[in-house]
């Protein structure tokens, strides 16, 4: 029996993908599996080029980008950007909203020489920066930001205006839930594991400009350039992550692509929000006009409760509630995967609790 699983990632994936890829699991196109051929294949070759493909159409990529696969996860990106974007110690701009964002900022800083543009700590990262106070120093060789945080549950309603500083942004946990105006970055990276497939594989969207920067010593698997011009086949990539996201990128389009995605995501997020909101059993403490449309933590006004409250929501099939382990409390991770009547049944055990317990 599949749950409703609220993981944050590795997290649920479409059911008619997974079905897809197990029906093709030992005769893929001819008796082998697609983890079992030569990355190098005809048969390979065709399907990483129409999961680039339709990641374009998905995303309206405009002409003058490179996608690229990767590995190492958006924490490998953490200092390939530093090393593909600027010399040693040259100054770089870093956004801090939470804890991805400082994750990032401490890897750039063995690499970079980091200048903070705004800084949420104070907020206690209940929200974002206003646009105005986003000011880069102009010799910033880019700006990184955290578009969603996805601990924090803190989503940027707005793309930052960086005045000519490349925008790089680290889109892991947002990616794909929603129409994106790819044209205004830099750089955008995202690990598979939320909206794209199974962990292993990254999705890197470089603006032509920025390749063939890299500094000296930069790893060649983590060198743009040298990326782009192999086709991400510098050397065997992760086949089956690869194969999984080009069918998850088909279901997205055949499910109306990213301007129902975005319908549909909203209203689950709005669905969830509304419910918290209505109680003072529940709360969230993100201001509302940046909370994440796919990270919703929320607390207990009796802490005590959230043992209680997680066993008793797995048991009733809606699994992977309980906060990072950093913070605590819930968080409801409702990814592209994740239906509205995952969020309704969610909803109905959140009132039914409350009756209980509140
Ligand atoms: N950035 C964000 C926003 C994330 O959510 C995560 C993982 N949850 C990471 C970076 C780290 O990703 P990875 O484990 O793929 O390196």
């Amino acid at each position: 029996m599949r749950v409703h699983n609220f993981s944050a990632g590795p997290a649920a994936l479409p059911l008619p993908v997974l079905e897809q890829a197990r029906d093709e699991l030992l005769d893929w196109q001819g008796g082998a599996s697609v983890m079992e051929i030569s990355h190098r294949s005809r048969a390979f070759i065709a399907v990483a080029e129409q999961a680039e493909a339709d990641l374009r159409e998905l995303l309206a990529i405009p002409p003058g980008y490179r996608v690229l696969f990767m590995q190492g996860g958006a924490t490998a990106q953490f200092a390939a950007v530093p090393l593909n974007l600027a010399e040693p110690g040259a100054p770089a701009a870093y956004v801090n909203t939470g804890h991805w964002s400082e994750r990032a900022i401490k890897e750039a800083r063995r690499f970079v020489s980091v200048g903070i543009a705004a800084d949420e700590a104070t907020s206690g990262y209940s929200t974002v920066p206003e646009p105005a106070a986003l000011k880069p120093a102009p010799n910033s060789a880019y700006l990184h930001y955290t578009p969603n945080e996805t601990i924090g549950g803190v989503e940027f309603p707005y793309v930052p205006d960086t005045g000519g500083v490349p925008l790089v942004a680290d889109m892991s946990s947002t990616i794909l839930s929603r129409p994106l105006d790819v044209g205004r970055f830099g750089i955008i990276y995202a690990g598979a594991q939320k909206n794209i497939g199974p962990s292993g594989i990254t999705v890197v969207m470089v603006r032509d400009e920025l390749l063939g920067r890299a500094r000296d010593g930069t790893p060649m698997v983590f060198d743009y350039r040298a990326v782009a011009d192999a086709g991400s086949m510098l050397n065997t990539p992760p086949t089956f992550g690869w194969y999984f996201a080009g069918l998850v990128f088909k279901w997205l389009k055949r499910e109306g692509g990213l301007a129902a995605m975005a319908k549909r995501n909203r209203a689950k997020a709005d669905a969830l929000y509304a419910a918290i909101d209505a109680s003072a059993f529940y709360s969230n403490p993100v201001t509302p006009h940046c909370r994440s449309w796919m990270n919703v933590p929320f607390r207990l006004a009796k802490p005590e409760l959230e043992k209680a409250f997680l066993a008793e929501s797995d048991n009733a099939g809606l699994t992977n509630l309980a906060g990072h382990r950093a913070v605590g409390g819930m968080r409801a991770s409702i990814y592209n995967a994740m239906p509205m009547e995952g969020v309704a049944a969610l909803v109905e055990f959140m009132r039914e609790f409350e009756r209980r317990y509140g």
